[in-house]
């Protein structure tokens, strides 16, 4: 199946390792051309050097702290400047918080509102007149399942994701005359080396117990997503075979969704 995505351009916001950086893979391998977006610049240089080397794509690294008016402009700006502009924006960057409401202060709230919040509003702020320019594009947010369905240790990360779920809605019904979608997609368990890490921290040499144990208590298919599951449905969001779905939010979630 031909997915019309050769020669594109599309920004990973933290698409330097787990799920942005199998999207990456996944949207490389349809020959589009990549702005791969870390912190870490090492990781991000190394991420895109690879890339380019496996898929033959054209591929920048451009090292930013998201969660910063600061680092949205660098992204911008570099992306500009490697491009001329963008055809997919993809924000991804993101993380889990562990807190309860009665103690986390202002700052934390604040933290988090401004990475999975406020990234993708002004991201979407620079990048929208350049795609408007080239004709039309797709803008992917990845929330959570989380957004509708709380898990009881990170009331901060549900709540931001949540409004996540609903900038998207708002954005997509913006842009929808000029032919740009925007949709949420809403994972469940995926298997990030972060995750398999954290688990040899709590549990050792037990770790795969442990994770195992976490995907039986999701319910469902009681295992945890790889990344290129995810990223499949990413890639097929991104291209026209997805030409008449824009506002809307899709679980892929292995049947944790507990509700319709
Ligand atoms: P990882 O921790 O594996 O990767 C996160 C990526 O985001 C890295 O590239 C990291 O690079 C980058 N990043 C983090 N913070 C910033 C920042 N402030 N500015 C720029 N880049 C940043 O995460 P996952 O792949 O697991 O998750 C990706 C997204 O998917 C997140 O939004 C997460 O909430 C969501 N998700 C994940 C699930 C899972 O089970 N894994 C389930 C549901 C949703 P660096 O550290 O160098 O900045």
């Amino acid at each position: 199946m031909d997915l019309n995505l050769r020669d594109k351009v599309a920004v990973i916001t933290g698409g330097t390792v787990g799920i942005g950086y199998a999207i990456a893979e996944g949207l490389a391998a349809e020959g589009t051309n990549l702005v791969l977006v870390g912190r870490n610049r090492e990781r991000a240089d190394d991420a895109a050097a690879q890339i380019a080397d496996k898929f033959g794509v054209i591929t920048t690294a451009i090292a930013a702290d998201v969660a910063t008016a600061e680092g949205c402009a660098a992204v911008i700006a570099g992306t500009h400047k490697a491009f001329g502009g963008v055809d997919i924006l993809i924000n991804n960057a993101g993380t889990g918080s562990n807190e309860t409401i009665a103690e986390a202060d202002d700052a934390r709230w604040q933290y988090y509102w401004d990475l999975h919040v406020m990234a993708a509003v002004r991201l979407a702020r620079g990048l929208l007149p350049a795609m408007k320019r080239r004709g039309g594009g797709v803008i992917l947010h990845n929330a959570s399942i989380c957004a509708v369905q709380p898990l009881w240790y990170e009331p901060i990360y549900n709540t931001t994701k949540a409004a996540l779920m609903m900038f998207s809605k708002t954005l997509a019904n913006e842009v929808v005359g000029d032919n740009i979608r925007v949709n949420t997609i809403n994972p469940g368990l995926v298997l990030t080396p972060d995750w398999v890490k954290t688990a040899k921290q709590i549990a050792g040499d037990d770790w795969e117990a442990h994770l195992q144990g976490v995907a039986n208590e999701a319910g469902g298919m009681k295992r945890f997503a790889t990344p290129e599951e995810l990223a499949n449905f990413f890639v097929f969001m991104c291209s026209d075979k997805a030409s008449y779905s824009t506002g809307s939010t899709y679980f892929v979630d292995g049947g944790w969704l507990k509700t319709v």
